[in-house]
């Protein structure tokens, strides 16, 4: 008898381990990593902010769009 409870509770064990393998990760449980805040640096031409790494980068200034850049540099 003893040794028929240790079996099911084996058993038991056995199964809720694998169940809790077999279950995926909730996805409560991640946090939504907000978004790095990217660098925004502001256009000399139009005054439209942009990620940085998007921008046109002139003599420590920068641009939306090369274009825009070139604009700066015309009205020089
Ligand atoms: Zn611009």
């Amino acid at each position: 008898m003893l040794r028929t409870l240790f079996i099911i509770g084996a058993l038991a064990i056995i199964a809720l381990i694998a169940k809790k393998m077999m279950t995926p990760k909730p996805r409560v449980e991640q946090k939504p990593s907000p978004k790095p805040l990217k660098d925004m640096v502001r256009c000399e031409t139009c005054g439209l902010h942009l990620p940085i790494d998007e921008s046109i980068k002139k003599d420590g200034l920068y641009f939306c769009s090369i274009d825009h850049r070139d604009r700066y540099e015309d009205a020089q």
